[in-house]
């Protein structure tokens, strides 16, 4: 009999992850009580090192859109590590996964994109993309066409340029963010914000408010305008129908650039392949990431229309590129990635059935006392919490309930995340309607001890 190898213990695992510096967390408190140690994890479920079973509602971190455990995709990635496990397509160079995948993304998206760009992360992308709209109003003789307009309380990444895309101010605080040229207006977020408007009224109210900035500072200085088509991280902000047309118009009107960062919304997690295919947006470029390899591999991918490219593409070197960009490991997996969720439906399965049933169950939740709304589209939906439901009354400290509720759920075996005091569900789209059931009865209780 062979013998097994020596694995650690939690506390042993702890004590080592005492030098790890976690993201977004409060480290001194973290290495106090010690991190779960996860461990293992197979379709929905994740396990931790005490052999606990967690049903995963937030499918790792809005990515892992074809579940665990994927077989196909492990030998897809350990061929590829054998037959080219690295190589760059800097130099006049290329190689099939990238290529193939490449003519894949371009015939999945829009048709106004026939040209895709290679990093590892939602955060790079959009620094890459920033990097574009400056070459491209650069190129076009409009050096003044710098500011970038985004929204508070959008998220698009950790690095100093996402971060100042973003509108997250305790993003900003510690490190003197934003940077210059970036600018914020308000979020649709009707359900805080809306006051006695109608959803209709107040999504053109805010998308007035980009013309407004845009006349503030002159059309001549603003190259684009970013959003994501629904805020995740923000607490899963649905705009209302009539913001994105709003938007598209102003942005024509007034020369801008349009990027819409799909980094959680693409590939399947509204029901349709792209959160811009639901609100009918066309854009100059999207950011993509997560669901492109489920979190399998690190790939992001930014889609360029045709009317940037053949501005960036008139004879100039773009000099701009990461080593890893385009790595055949991470393209040969987003390959098989969106092979299975072709071939398993997965994004019908969402459109037609387990979003469906998603909205009917999470609609039971209004009957109890904590839930003021409940939103979704397709799988990606938010919970907010209340103090008074009957004028919308929020908590004091903002985010506190929010907090203890993921903590019971956690405790529970229920992974779920909370933004201030919103509950955020983002499962795996392979959930069925049983694992909803699950969640339901997991959430239920996880409210019950809340209140
Ligand atoms: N854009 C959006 C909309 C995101 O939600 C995220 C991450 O959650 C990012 C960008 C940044 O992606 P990454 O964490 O891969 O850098």
């Amino acid at each position: 009999m062979t013998a097994q190898p020596k694995r650690n213990s939690t506390t042993e695992w702890q004590a080592q992850d005492r030098h790890h510096i976690h993201p977004f967390s409060d480290n001194a408190q973290l290495h106090e009580i010690g991190s779960r140690v996860i461990t293992k994890a197979e379709g929905t479920h994740l396990w931790d090192s005490e052999g606990n079973r967690l049903l995963d509602a937030f499918a790792g971190l809005w990515c892992v859109n074809v579940g665990y455990g994927r077989k196909s995709i492990a030998d897809v990635a350990y061929k590829q590590l054998q037959e080219l496990p690295y190589y760059n397509t800097f130099f006049k160079t290329t190689h099939p996964p990238v290529a193939e995948l490449s003519k894949l993304l371009v015939d999945m998206t829009p048709k106004q994109f026939n040209n895709v760009f290679y990093g590892q992360s939602g955060s790079d992308a959009n620094d890459t993309i920033v990097r574009m709209v400056r070459s491209y109003w650069n190129l076009k003789k409009q050096p003044k066409k710098k500011t970038i307009i985004s929204r508070t309380n959008g998220y698009h990444g950790s690095t100093m340029v996402a971060a100042s895309l973003g509108g997250m101010n305790y993003m900003h605080e510690l490190a003197d963010l934003p940077l210059p040229g970036f600018v914020h207006i308000r979020q649709p977020y009707w359900y805080g914000e809306g006051g006695s408007s109608t959803p209709e009224e107040f999504g053109k109210l805010c998308a007035k408010a980009l013309e407004d900035k845009i006349l503030e500072l002159g059309a001549e200085n603003v190259a684009a305008f970013i959003g994501e088509p629904i805020q995740g991280a923000g607490g899963v902000i649905i705009p209302p129908m009539t913001y994105w047309p709003a938007i598209q118009e102003i942005c024509k009107k007034y020369d801008l650039l349009l990027i819409a960062d799909e980094v959680i919304c693409g590939f399947g997690r509204t029901g349709h392949w792209f959160g811009s295919e639901y609100f009918g947006i066309e854009s100059d470029f999207m950011t993509m990431a997560k669901g492109i390899t489920s979190g399998y591999m690190p790939l992001s991918a930014i889609m360029v229309s045709d009317r940037v490219a053949d501005v960036l593409n008139s004879g100039i070197d773009f000099s701009h590129g990461y080593t890893y960009s385009g790595h055949p490991v991470s393209c040969a997996v987003a390959i098989e990635n969106i092979r299975i969720l072709r071939e398993e439906k997965l994004v019908e399965r969402v459109h037609d059935e387990t979003g469906p049933y998603l909205t009917k169950r999470l609609w039971e939740l209004l009957d109890h006392p904590l839930v003021g709304e409940v939103r979704n589209v397709g799988l990606m939906g938010g919970i907010e919490l209340v103090k008074d439901k009957n004028n919308r009354k929020t908590f004091q400290p903002v985010g506190d309930t929010g907090t203890i509720c993921r903590d019971h759920c956690f405790r529970l075996g229920l992974v779920m995340r909370a933004t201030r005091d919103t509950m955020l569900i983002s499962p795996s789209l392979t959930w069925t309607k049983g694992d909803i059931d699950d969640f339901m009865k997991l959430t239920q209780e996880a409210l019950d001890l809340t209140a």
